[in-house]
């Protein structure tokens, strides 16, 4: 997928230029499908969100985050 002309990132409004690096996620509304652009920070939030490695743990409600050093 090559980009002709500027995109906005869908999450953050962050300009996505024709040459820079992006992410690309196919979603399904009633409509049909939809694709939207992210930029590649979104990307990686996006992707860690759908791997799990998001700093909270499922069923962990404790809440405090990381251990500390
Ligand atoms: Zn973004």
């Amino acid at each position: 997928m090559t980009l002709r002309r500027s995109h906005d990132c869908v999450r953050c409004g962050t300009s996505i230029d024709p040459g820079e690096e992006f992410g690309a996620v196919d979603v399904l509304d009633p409509v049909g499908e939809l694709q939207v652009l992210v930029c590649v920070d979104c990307a990686a939030d996006l992707r860690a969100f759908l791997d799990g490695t998001t700093n909270r743990k499922p069923g962990d409600s404790s809440g405090s985050g990381d251990p500390a050093d």
